[in-house]
């Protein structure tokens, strides 16, 4: 079985690693995707993309 071990027990230079900030794009990765409204039809398309998939009005994103 394993031990459950509490932080109180790490080793001092132990590092919690959340997965944020190591260069990836969360994105990329399957995990959330911000969703903004298309200001043509309105629809939740993802930020970045290069056109809407509803109603293929081309994005600028600043
Ligand atoms: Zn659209």
């Amino acid at each position: 079985m394993i031990d459950m071990v509490g932080f109180d027990s790490l080793p001092p230079d132990f590092e919690i690693v959340t997965g944020e900030g190591v260069g990836q794009a969360p994105a990329a990765l399957g995990g959330e995707v911000e969703m903004v409204p298309c200001p043509n039809c309105k629809k939740d398309i993802q930020v970045g993309v290069k056109a809407c998939p509803h109603c293929n009005t081309q994005m600028d994103w600043e």
